[in-house]
């Protein structure tokens, strides 16, 4: 649109909450080359201006004038209405397999809901995501219908930035090691998270194919060798075939 962009990121790197710091490196290299004016470790405490918006104010005092104020911060999950009625839970509401909460009858589904997660060794965890609201939408309405399928659903996010495609699958919750896949100056690469040999999520830009076959290498619960992995030239497929032959059932 042709417009200057300041973006303000509180936390020391764009993307902390989702990636490695390779990806969120990258991330903002590309921001940088697309002529956004990114700063880190930045936190702004208030907008201001008189009858329309002039600027903000950054946690140190000083005033960076602007024209418009795109907010995205993300949410606090609303779990007030539910722990009035006796749910238990404190960031987010618990729920079982099925999303019951401990109030008989009541389901919570979506941001709001934090369950044991299979894809992160059952930790308790909330995940924001829309696959996962719609995934536990389907969980709920089967378990009322009298045919209830524990919720187990992989997860998976995508975000789309300039001509780059992520994709992630699994979660990289307490991961040990990452293994680069491919030349990050080539616009095509993945980063694999891996714990304690296991691969438990991928993070793949403009690499659908890594992220096809990485998916089901982390469904198998594989533990490939990171030098396999790091090789683009050896085929995902064949890192597949080659490390679920030698991983137990
Ligand atoms: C900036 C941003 C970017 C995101 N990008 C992505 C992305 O790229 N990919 C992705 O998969 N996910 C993304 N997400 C996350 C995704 O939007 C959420 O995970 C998803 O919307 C969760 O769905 P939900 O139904 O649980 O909650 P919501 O979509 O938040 O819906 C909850 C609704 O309940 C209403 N509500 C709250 N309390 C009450 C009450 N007491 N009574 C009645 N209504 C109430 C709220 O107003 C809201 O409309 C993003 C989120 C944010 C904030």
């Amino acid at each position: 649109m042709d417009v200057d962009v300041v973006l303000f990121e509180s936390l020391d790197r764009v993307l902390s909450r989702v990636a490695g710091t390779e990806l969120s490196a990258f991330y903002e290299t590309v921001h940088r080359e697309n002529g956004v004016d990114l700063r880190t470790g930045v936190t702004v405490d208030a907008i201001v201006g008189e009858d329309r918006v002039e600027g903000v104010r950054l946690s140190d005092g000083s005033i960076v004038a602007v024209e418009a104020v795109v907010v995205g911060i993300g949410i606090v999950p609303s779990v007030g209405p539910l722990l009035a009625a006796g749910a238990e839970g404190g960031n987010g509401i618990l729920v079982d397999e099925y999303c019951r909460t401990s109030v008989p009858d009541v389901y919570a589904i979506g941001d709001c809901a934090a369950f044991s997660c299979l894809h992160a060794d059952k930790a308790v965890i909330r995940v924001e995501s829309v696959q996962n609201a719609n995934d536990q939408a389907s969980c709920v309405a089967r378990h009322i219908c009298g045919d209830p399928v524990p919720y187990q659903a992989f997860p998976w996010f995508w975000s789309n930035q300039y001509d780059l495609r992520l994709q992630t699958a699994g979660l990289s919750i307490g991961y040990d090691e990452t293994v680069v896949r491919g030349q990050l100056s080539d616009r095509e690469f993945s980063v694999a998270y891996l714990k304690r040999g296991r691969i438990i999520a991928i993070d793949c830009i403009n690499a659908t194919k890594d992220y096809v076959y990485g998916r089901k290498l982390i469904e198998a619960g594989a533990r490939p060798s990171p030098s396999e992995l790091s090789k683009p030239e050896i085929q995902m497929k064949d890192i597949l075939q080659d490390a679920t032959s030698h991983t137990p059932a």
